[in-house]
């Protein structure tokens, strides 16, 4: 994500739930651990959390999800779901009795498993399933989950809000969660999965999602119905929750294969402006520097979309298919989202803790482009942007006293993690030799290609790298709190202030 302002932030930790999972998991492993010879564990709930420390109940356990297929018929301008079925191919990783999905969304009309009526409860951002018979560890399974209605959406959060009406428009991004108000998901980036995004909307809207376009139908309305167009989007490339959307609204749809293999798509509003048009055009060429830095575009599609205006205000570098506030059509963000594909969305944290993996690099990532773009002297501004723009933000409360590898769950996307995270960087550039530091990266994208990874892998490839002990150089810039007399005693000359 680009971050613009700063608003509400995430709180979905609860330290209470943490430990009654935990207390949980301890009571269903206990038994088979204690014996010596294996015994057929009686089918168990799945856990209604994957285990990241910051968010207890984003992810389930039990299964791993493998392919979703989300078919939702849209009334674009009533910002609703008239109707959607969600199917989920799925593996059990233990014998499930239930097992969860991440769900906030409107009302449920009926859930099967394997083609037989299933049970469910519902309870807070938690739907739990009660197939009519358990699932053998091992077992592939598919869950349809069909439902209608509006997203109701927390307007004060727009991390997690995730969905967002305009009257003209529908577009769906989140991060860390927020794909969990209009599909049932499991809501982490441990669990990635491809998908088959099919959106139907009333003439003369159109839609967007991550992947390949491969198909329009078009029905012709009848007496009180309108015409319709049902885009089917492909996405074959592993992806986290957060990174999946799809943008319905009044849209021109441009493919173009490029000459690197990457089908290049263009989902702009009709009326977007000249100036921001040109910002795009640089797309393919971002793609190219970042290839030679980093690997191998990851992904079939390198798309852009552009947004109406609305508190989102900001850019998510959802995957394959990029979505903007048109305030955030700015060269530097455009070069940081293209990063994010192999920075985040490709190599993706294990734990939400590890976010500067993802923002440091992105913004560090803007003075890779200018340095490729525009020269040494641009990428040199960029950076001293981002030192007068850490002094900035340990000044305010949202980053004061931050540490960088560890900003808790309701700083996660402040200031401090953004520019300190790049400025962790660009010391290490500094520290190690920008030949080291170089075949850091491109080994660190491809190592961890399609995964996740913590920041303890990070330090672990740069110390293998470099050949160099560096916990006491990552101790200091991850884990020691940032107060503003800190940052002063480290950049005394300051920086020039963020635009
Ligand atoms: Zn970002």
């Amino acid at each position: 994500m680009f971050r613009i302002l700063t608003l509400c932030l995430p709180r979905r930790c609860a330290a209470l739930v943490c430990a009654l999972l935990l207390l949980a998991a301890g009571s269903v492993t206990g038994l088979a651990q204690d014996s010596a010879t294996p015994i057929a564990s009686a089918p168990s709930p799945g856990a209604p959390g994957i285990g990241d420390p910051y968010f207890p109940l984003l992810g389930n356990g039990g299964y791993d999800a493998l392919h979703y297929t989300l078919d939702l018929d849209l009334d674009v301008e009533a910002g609703s779901i008239l109707d959607a079925t969600a199917t989920i191919d799925a593996v059990a990783t233990q014998d499930l009795s239930s097992f969860n999905f991440d769900y906030r969304g409107p009302l449920i009309d009926a859930i099967t498993v394997d083609g037989a009526p299933a049970t469910w409860t519902r309870d807070g951002g938690e739907l739990t399933v009660i197939p009519a018979a358990p699932i053998a560890n091992g077992d592939r399974f598919q869950t349809q989950v069909r439902y209608h209605g509006t997203p109701e959406v927390d307007d004060d959060d727009r991390f997690e809000r995730g969905w967002w009406a305009t009257g003209h428009s529908i577009f769906a991004v989140g991060e860390p969660a927020g794909s969990d108000v209009w599909y049932p998901v499991n809501g982490h980036p441990l669990d990635k999965a491809t998908y088959t995004t099919i959106i139907t909307v009333p003439e003369p809207y159109e839609a967007a999602a991550n992947g390949l376009l491969t198909s329009v139908a078009k029905t012709t309305g009848t007496a009180g119905n309108p015409s319709t167009n049902t885009y089917t989007w492909e996405n074959r490339d592993p992806t986290a929750s957060y990174l999946v959307m799809f943008h319905a609204a009044d849209l021109d749809i441009a493919t173009e294969e490029g000459t690197d293999g990457v089908t290049y798509i263009e989902a702009f509003p009709h009326d977007l402006s000249q100036r921001d048009k040109r910002v795009f055009a640089d797309v393919p060429e971002m793609v190219s520097v970042f290839a030679d830095l980093l690997g191998p575009y990851p992904f079939a599609t390198m798309g852009n979309t552009v947004f109406e205006d609305t508190t989102f205000n900001a850019a998510l570098e959802t995957q394959g298919m990029i979505g903007y506030d048109r305030s955030a059509v700015r060269e530097p963000t455009v070069a940081h989202e293209v990063a994010h594909q192999w920075l985040g969305n490709s190599v993706s944290p294990a734990r939400w803790q590890d976010i500067w993996l993802n923002e440091g690099f992105a913004r560090y990532s803007e003075a890779l482009w200018a340095e490729a773009a525009h020269g040494d002297e641009a990428a040199e501004a960029a950076i001293r942007r981002q030192v007068g723009s850490f002094a900035t933000a340990s000044r305010a409360d949202e980053s004061h006293g931050v540490s960088i590898g560890d900003p808790g769950p309701d700083r996660l996307f402040s200031e401090a993690v953004y520019a300190g995270g790049a400025l962790v960087l660009d010391d290490l550039r500094d520290h190690i030799g920008d030949e080291d530091f170089f075949r850091l990266l491109k080994e660190w994208a491809s190592r961890f290609r399609y995964g996740n990874a913590t920041t303890d892998d990070f330090i672990a490839l740069a110390e293998e790298v470099s050949g160099q002990d560096l916990d006491a150089f990552f101790a200091d810039w991850l884990y020691t709190p940032w107060t503003p007399e800190r940052v002063a005693d480290r950049f005394p000359l300051g920086g020039t202030p963020m635009p």
